[in-house]
């Protein structure tokens, strides 16, 4: 079954002439199927924490397991592939290409790698069918609501049928109708695919909707009701 294991994960960032910390020792551990909410004050560290776990930034030290492996162990070229084949990102401003259709944005994660055309067609349909998004396939990002894009990246971000969903405020710019469609339709997905989600998120009702909640205060994490 999917582990993620984060043990004692420090940060910090250069700030004039001394260091800034931001993580301090900071520890979870997931198993497949979990969806876990990161909350707590604007600034504490909540998507520094998140870079590190999807392997986009380096922790000063503690380190990051994915079913036993440590993506910084590997070469540069080695953990991009790593991370496109087993981790989808969720942003708040949903980072699509506004000159690619719909499809063409779900599609990206294929260019990187060896993946069969066909096959990613047929699941970027399936994707797009779960979202609500099949009649909009041939649209351009621009041509479509903010809810409506959101659902687009989810659907891109399942793609490669990721073991880890990690989602950075994915309903911070939506009105709160949309926030909750938008949060349904993840955690099924993650649901069905018994993926590991973890949340971002200044949103109780997005919080909620997760199985457990952490509070990211001081660089530590705590449990959080
Ligand atoms: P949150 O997501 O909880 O709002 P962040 O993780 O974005 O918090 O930021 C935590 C702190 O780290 C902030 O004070 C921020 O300014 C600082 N920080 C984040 N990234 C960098 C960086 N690349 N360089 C310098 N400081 C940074």
């Amino acid at each position: 079954m999917t582990q993620l294991i984060v043990e004692n994960v420090s940060k910090g960032f250069p700030n004039g002439e001394q260091s800034l910390t931001v993580l301090q020792e900071a520890s979870l551990q997931l198993a497949a199927g979990d969806s876990l909410a990161i909350v707590g004050p604007s600034g504490s560290g909540k998507t520094t924490l998140l870079q590190i776990i999807g392997a986009l930034d380096r922790p000063d030290s503690g380190t990051v397991q994915l079913d036993g492996e440590d993506p910084f162990s590997l070469s540069e070229n080695d953990l991009a592939a790593w991370r496109n084949q087993r981790i989808g990102f969720v942003f708040q401003d949903h980072h699509l290409l506004p000159q690619l259709t719909v499809m063409e944005n779900v599609l990206v994660p294929t260019l990187a790698g060896h993946s069969s055309g066909d096959a990613s067609q047929a699941r970027a349909t399936e994707l797009l069918n779960a979202v609500g998004l099949d009649q909009r396939c041939d649209h351009l990002p621009g041509q479509l609501s903010g809810g409506e894009r959101e659902r687009v990246a989810i659907a891109r971000a399942l793609l490669m049928k990721p073991k880890l969903i990690l989602a950075d405020e994915p309903t911070g710019n939506l009105d709160r109708r949309t926030a909750t469609a938008v949060t349904e339709v993840l955690q099924q997905l993650q649901r069905e695919q018994q993926a590991i989600l973890i949340c971002v998120t200044h949103s109780d009702s997005l919080a909620d909707a997760m199985d457990q909640k952490l509070e990211l205060l001081d660089g530590k994490l705590h449990a959080a009701t």
